[in-house]
């Protein structure tokens, strides 16, 4: 709340290379775990915003991550599990490439977004949905593979947010269901 934001609304579509976690509040892992409850991060944020330390857009961009996305993800996972798990619209089969588990590859895009998962086991939404997620779609990625990897690389992974996310947010392997 101090520290990060205060700038979240502006830069939290943002990446630039060599920063991993601009104005992102890495809070997904404690409050996946029980640590924290969403309420309570959400509370913070509106008391934050009301004691004029922080702007409307970071206020309420943060705020809706949160009672907007997390929620509607679990949602999403409760729906229409356990069939969900095996959707693959675009009948995509390829193998993850080996850079995936180093991040050794010469596109830089996908070394930025890779490297922070290799070193911190996290990297933020952007460089998930954005480029993880579009090349897996363009480069025909297995979408079960590539759940899988998501699972197990991520210190927030679980599969009610993992799956949702990354077949229907990321690699629309769900035909749009989660979306529509
Ligand atoms: C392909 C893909 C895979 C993802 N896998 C995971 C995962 O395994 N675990 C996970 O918790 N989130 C996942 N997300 C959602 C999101 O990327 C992370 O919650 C976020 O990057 C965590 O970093 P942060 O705490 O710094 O988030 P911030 O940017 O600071 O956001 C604040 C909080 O909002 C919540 N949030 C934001 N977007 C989402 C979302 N789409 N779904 C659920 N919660 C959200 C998180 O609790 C997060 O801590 C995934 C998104 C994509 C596109």
């Amino acid at each position: 709340m101090k520290e990060r934001l205060e700038t979240f609304g502006t830069y939290q579509d943002a990446m630039l290379e060599g920063n991993d976690f601009m104005s992102h509040s890495l809070l997904s892992s404690s409050i996946n775990i029980g640590l924290l409850t969403p309420m309570e991060v959400v509370r913070k944020a509106e008391e934050a915003y009301h004691n004029g330390e922080v702007p409307i857009n970071s206020a309420e961009g943060f705020i809706r991550q949160l009672i907007g996305w997390r929620e509607y993800m679990r949602g999403i996972y409760l729906k229409k599990m356990p069939d969900y798990r095996d959707t693959n619209t675009f009948d995509h089969q390829r193998d993850l490439p080996v850079f995936f588990w180093d991040a050794k590859t010469y596109m830089n895009c996908m070394h930025e977004a890779i490297r922070p998962v290799v070193e911190h086991g996290y990297n933020h939404h952007i460089q998930r949905l954005m480029v993880i997620g579009n090349y897996a779609t363009l480069f025909g990625l297995s979408p079960q593979q590539t759940s899988d990897w998501f699972n197990e690389m991520y210190i927030d992974a679980y599969d009610w947010v993992v799956l949702p996310n990354v077949l229907g947010m990321a690699l629309y392997a769900d035909g749009g269901s989660a979306i529509y």
